[in-house]
């Protein structure tokens, strides 16, 4: 349950051979650390580094936080591969102005480009919570 410690998560990932997330136009290793903090020093689960890419999990939290930061920074991935964010550009993380529904498709189809593309990690990240 929620209390498990993230070992067991972790554990199976770092042993896979499947510890990334592919995107097509680059590929990002998931990397577990402890204290993990962001660039401007402010303690965080989850982050994203794009030059060279990279995503970055805090492993002293629960399964749950575990899960829930690597879904996190996948969907960054997935909203950047779809243009929908300026993370690259500095630090502002603004949204383009889009409808709904074209925002749906995007989303939906950087989803399935992503699951498609990792259907091992992605197995892992879907099985329910026993
Ligand atoms: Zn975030």
């Amino acid at each position: 349950m929620g209390r498990r410690s993230a070992n067991s998560l972790v554990k199976r990932l770092k042993d896979s051979d499947f510890c990334f997330l592919d995107v097509g136009w680059s590929k990002f290793p998931i990397t577990f650390h402890s204290n993990l903090k962001s660039e401007d020093g402010q303690k965080c689960d989850g982050l994203c580094e794009w030059s060279p890419t990279e995503i970055k999990i805090e492993e002293k939290q629960t399964e749950f936080g575990v899960r829930e930061a690597i879904i996190h920074e996948i969907f960054h991935v997935i909203t950047a591969t779809v243009g929908l964010d300026y993370a690259s550009e500095g630090d502002d993380d603004r949204v383009l102005e889009v409808k709904n529904e074209d925002l749906v498709t995007r989303i939906s189809r950087g989803f399935i480009l992503a699951q498609q593309l990792n259907i091992e990690l992605f197995e892992v990240l879907m099985e329910k919570y026993k």
